[in-house]
């Protein structure tokens, strides 16, 4: 027990190291790969493991943060807590729970009735999302590690996963500041490797002088001699010649490990794999020369006829199979959905819609011929008696809102309601103001829902019930409250970027189904676009409004601080606005700006004398309003804030901003904040305060100072980042597939869509013999999708 604990606290110091460096180098071999090993070693880690594996590609704000909850988590555990149990690796630790016998049992089966599993293993299993011995099946491998080929010690060259098989010739404990480590010496006759069991003490009894031992790892020169510490082994008998040179990896959660859970999962296959319908029909799976479904499952858990190239690439025969089929039946789904609200009958609005002429001429511009064009396409949608479902896209500052206004009016000259979904409070403030001073007169009565409760917030609702509001404003409090809109006409969704399908669909349930409207500033390439929003139409804002001044970007270490925030003053001494933005409101890493501090110093040195105030996500909403009047009023020069300002809000005279720490922030977080200036008349002038400790860094300030259009910077920042990230979407609504990934496989989706077409071409309703089984499996995993339920 005592020899276990030192390992934790090992553990802990190197984390603790890490901390400090924060560059993956705090151990030997590499921190990120070495913790990964010993989690899996010990089936721990669940929330970790994944980030560890993407450690490299994580900003140094994510690291500290996974550090610092990595190091909590560990500290919090008893010595003799879960963490500590450490099954012997090779084989599944007996369970005496019932269990039935093979033959039992079928696809739902819960995974407590199947050998080896019992209800401490079903929790675990459960927070994998892994319920049934279906689930198991399809709980697939999230990539393969290649062994390599068997090869002689003084052939090893310490680079990524190579084998070794030797005869352990020696056992030593080696005494460190922290106890005594285990190090087990095997010899093949061509040279010497030191296995370094951290934590793996058991190791003594199983590796005994004269065994003959395969080792896979990550082989390292220490002092000249080669060592592992993140390896794994197999003893070589009679009985124990195969050899895997491929093991799949899938993702774990504390307490459950690798072999653990492919035992488990072997054992689902070879008692319920034979259950699994082959649903797509047979023509096509020969057309595109598809595994059978069930080769194709085993395969990806047990491969025997791809290459690990071939796997992780995700294109073997197997991955195209079942991706293939999951691809499908989505972009059949949402097809058929796409169909039912086409095939919805609305009331057609009015088409000469003399509110929206007479708001027109009250307009201090004309529309870009990109914003008209978009107001047509509105138009005719809205006019034709079939209900809309549109995206409009566009970069910040093309002026989406307008061209939403423009359909809103639309709709509520019909004597239809409208209600308008923005992502934060002080958006919604913002857009309430100004559409009340630009509607009012027009006689459009307009109201602002905000969450909480109190009297004005109930009156307001009891007036949408009753039809006597057109116009609301609001975040999610929309459609988390229960608000009857009695002739909801139009929905509109800003930045859709914050909100979810779900919600989406949620919203629409309140009442019939109202026309759709969902704005986004975020490019999203086509084909993503057909998944996301497989069942939108899409309309693009391409063109910014003349006479915009551009923004010019600098960029400045934090060391020259005091020179940036100079020509800020300079700024705001000709009568400008500025924002100061800090990823903090107040003090918690020593490194980072915060909110609080950054005001103090602003008020007491470098901007002395101007009017200066803070707002962020803490205040009480009441003050928030009141700051972002009195700074829209220009009552206030500087606003110090968080990144709460980083969406939609719209004040032209503010053309000044500073970003502080600006390195921990992404590219499209920039963009989005630096959209905030350059809005009025004046050149505006962003300047990016950063410490750019890595290169990824230092190229995302390069881009931001280079280009100030959006789809370049989206590009880059895909690039940078990979598309899940950028698009902020995996946690948002992306729904869930086993296997296929919309970001990765979107050619393989293009392919579905187009199969999707040609099969409800034939068979719109999925009548046929052949489509069966895919209208049942539709109807199983996507009917929540289907606007009216399953399809009969
Ligand atoms: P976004 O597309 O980022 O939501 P907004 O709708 O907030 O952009 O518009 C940005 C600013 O441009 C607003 O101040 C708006 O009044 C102004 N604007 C919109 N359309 C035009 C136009 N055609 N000509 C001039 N200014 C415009
Ligand atoms: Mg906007």
């Amino acid at each position: 027990m005592i020899e276990r604990k030192i390992d934790r606290e090992l553990v802990l110091k190197i984390i603790e190291r890490e901390k400090q460096r924060l560059d993956n180098l705090s151990v030997f071999g590499g921190f990120s790969n070495f913790l990964s090993g010993w989690f899996t070693e010990r089936g721990e880690g669940g929330d970790f493991y994944s980030l560890l594996l993407n450690y490299d590609n994580l900003t140094l704000e994510e690291r500290s943060k996974l550090l610092q909850d990595m190091e909590e988590k560990l500290k919090s555990q008893s010595d003799d807590g879960d963490i500590l149990k450490v099954s012997s690796p090779d084989l599944p630790s007996p369970e005496k729970e019932k269990s039935f016998s093979d033959g039992e049992g079928n696809l739902s089966t819960p995974v407590r009735y199947i050998k080896g599993v019992g209800p401490v293993l079903e929790k675990k299993l459960n927070r994998l999302e892994i319920k049934t011995a279906e689930d198991l099946i399809f709980f697939f491998p999230r990539y393969y590690r290649d062994r390599g080929e068997v090869k002689p010690i003084s052939q090893l060259r310490g680079e990524g996963w190579e084998t070794i098989q030797g005869v352990v010739t020696s056992q030593s404990r080696v005494a460190t500041r922290r106890g005594p480590l285990l190090k087990i010496a095997v010899s093949d006759g061509t040279g010497k490797i030191n296995l370094v069991c951290f934590n793996r003490n058991y190791l003594a009894k199983t590796l005994r002088k004269g065994v003959k031992v395969q080792v896979s790892g990550n082989f390292r020169r220490s002092f000249g001699n080669w060592e592992v510490a993140d390896f794994d082994y197999q003893l070589v008998t009679k009985e124990n010649h195969r050899w895997d040179r491929i093991i799949p990896i899938y993702s774990l959660t504390e307490g459950l490990s690798l072999k653990k859970l492919q035992s488990i999962i072997y054992y689902a296959l070879d008692n319920f794999l034979g259950e699994v319908e082959e649903i797509l029909p047979s023509s096509l799976v020969a057309r595109h020369n598809f595994l059978p479904k069930r080769v194709a499952i085993e395969e990806l858990h047990r491969p025997s006829r791809s290459s690990v190239a071939e796997l992780n690439s995700r294109r073997s025969r197997a991955h195209l199979t079942i991706i293939f089929e999951e691809f499908l039946l989505f972009a059949l789904s949402l097809k058929i959905r796409r169909q039912e609200l086409a095939d919805c009958e609305v009331p057609p609005c009015v088409s000469d819609s003399a509110l929206v002429k007479n708001f027109l001429v009250q307009l201090p511009f004309t529309l870009t011929s990109a914003q008209e064009r978009v107001v047509k396409e509105i138009h005719e949608d809205l006019v034709s008696g079939r209900l809309m479902n549109r995206l409009v896209q566009g970069d910040v500052g093309s002026g989406k809102t307008l061209v939403a206004l423009l359909g809103a009016l639309q709709v509520i000259d019909s004597g239809r309601q409208v209600a308008f979904m923005v992502p934060t409070e002080i958006l919604a403030e913002q857009h309430y103001n100004r559409f009340k001073d630009l509607l009012s007169s027009l006689g459009v009565r307009v109201g602002l829902l905000k969450g909480g409760t109190n009297k004005e917030k109930k009156k307001l609702i009891e007036e949408i019930r009753k039809g006597e509001v057109d116009l609301v404003i609001g975040t999610h409090a929309l459609i988390e409250e229960n608000i009857t809109f009695p002739q909801l006409g139009l929905t509109i969704v800003d930045e859709q970027h914050r909100f979810g399908v779900l919600q989406r669909a949620k919203l629409k349930e309140k009442a019939s189904i109202p026309h759709l409207l969902v704005m986004t500033a975020t490019p999203i390439p086509r084909t993503l676009a057909l998944t996301l929003y497989g069942d939108l139409d899409i309309s693009v804002v391409d063109e910014k409004p003349a006479g915009r001044k551009p923004v010019t970007t600098l960029c400045f270490s934090l060391k020259e601080r005091f020179k940036a925030y100079n020509r800020v003053r300079k700024q705001i001494e000709e009568g400008r606005q500025a924002f100061v933005v800090c990823p903090a409101i107040e003090e918690s890493e020593a490194e980072i700006s915060n909110v609080v501090e950054v005001t103090e110093l602003l008020r007491s040195s470098w901007l002395s004398g101007f009017r200066i105030e803070m707002i962020h996500g803490k205040l009480p909403s009441r003050e928030k309003e009141e700051i972002m009047e009195r700074f829209s009023r220009g009552d206030i020069d500087v606003l110090v804030a968080t990144s709460v300002i980083e969406v939609g809000i719209d004040i032209p005279n503010a053309s000044v901003m500073v970003i502080e720490n600006a390195e921990r922030f992404g590219l499209a977080q920039l963009h989005q904040l630096r959209g905030r200036i350059g809005r009025g008349e004046a050149a505006g002038l962003c300047i990016l305060l950063a410490e750019a400790r890595t290169e990824e860094a230092r190229r995302r300030m390069e881009i931001m100072v280079a280009t100030d259009d959006g789809f370049r910077i989206a590009e880059e920042d895909l690039r940078l980042r990979g598309p899940g990230e950028f698009y902020g979407v995996r946690q948002h609504g992306v729904p869930e597939f086993h296997l296929a990934d919309p970001f990765e496989d979107w050619s393989i989706l293009e392919r579905a869509n187009e199969e999707a077409k040609l099969i409800l071409d034939e068979d719109p309703e999925l009548k046929r013999e052949e489509n069966r089984l895919l209208k049942k499996e539709i109807n199983r995993r996507f009917g929540r999708y289907l606007e009216f339920g399953e399809i009969s």
